[in-house]
């Protein structure tokens, strides 16, 4: 070793020994989720089976971000009703219009509307040869999630979840750069673990580049009463929903207790051992 490699050395290890361990942690995970990932994927080429997941979990979990990376880890489409029905309105049909009218209006979509608009994505891609969907902001209700295992071979909800009190701080975290549209959450969190038995939570910031720094802000709806309000809301609708996949057999609780890096190293193992379960195969 020369003497300017070891004196970098030197002066590296002089750094704060937790940016270290932080940097090697992402390193390992991100390494652990590329062969995950890589796994899954040829796995399921090789024998093919339906993955017909729904992801459930309240506002600020980051179920979007989750069912996004999945499916595109397991090489199935994401599909969130909410892009379905933007994309339906967009698309002028006699359908879509009628979803603008109430939109408009500020009212809720009624319940056949959105399940035609799903039930005709899911044919689509079953006809194209998709092996399956990751399920996003659907269903909302006890009625949908019956008519969805009526018509569909669910496999598995995953049902995220999150202290509630880092919920909270991460949606206050939220930040939207007006220049660019990207989105960053400026909240730190670490919460240690609780007399309880609840484990210790850490989740770092998503901090914006210098170029976004400056054109932050925050989104109107997303004051503590608002988010408090919001997550209320949440709990009273999905608590018939989730009663109606637990009595299907189909539930899988997971407890996020860290950031996206770290998690989904967690995570996709769990859901590849899932892979080909059909609700058939328990009949
Ligand atoms: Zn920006």
């Amino acid at each position: 070793m020369t003497s300017a490699s070891a004196a970098l050395l030197h002066r590296g290890w002089r750094l704060p020994l937790s940016t270290f361990a932080a940097v090697s942690s992402l390193k390992n995970a991100l390494d652990r989720l590329a062969s995950d990932g890589a796994r899954a994927s040829f796995g399921t080429e090789a024998a093919p089976s339906s993955i017909n997941w729904v992801f459930l979990g309240p506002p600020g979990v980051g179920k979007g971000t989750y069912a996004s990376r999945v499916a595109k880890a397991f090489g199935v489409p994401h599909i969130a009703t909410g892009d379905l029905i933007r994309a339906e309105i967009k698309s002028g049909s006699s359908l879509g219009a009628q979803m603008k009218a109430i939109v408009n209006q500020g009212k809720l979509l009624p319940c056949d509307m959105v399940q035609r608009v799903l039930q005709e994505r899911l044919a689509r891609g079953r006809q194209e040869g998709e092996r399956g969907f990751i399920l996003d902001g659907y269903p909302r209700t006890a009625a949908q999630a019956e008519q969805l295992l009526r018509s569909t071979d669910i496999g598995l909800v995953l049902n995220l979840s999150l202290r509630e009190e880092v919920l909270v701080e991460k949606c206050m975290g939220r930040r939207l750069c007006r220049h660019c549209g990207k989105n960053y959450n400026v909240a730190d969190i670490h919460l240690a673990a609780s007399a309880d038995g609840r484990p210790e939570i850490v989740m770092p910031p998503l901090s914006p580049p210098p170029e976004c720094a400056p054109h932050l802000e925050t989104r109107a709806d997303d004051r503590e009463e608002v988010i408090r309000h919001r997550l209320e809301v949440y709990k009273q609708e999905s608590k018939p929903v989730e009663a109606a996949f637990r009595k299907a057999g189909l539930v899988v609780d997971f407890e996020l207790v860290a950031g996206i890096p770290e998690t989904l190293p967690r995570l996709m193992p769990l859901l590849e051992s899932y892979v080909g379960r059909h609700a058939n195969e328990r009949k």
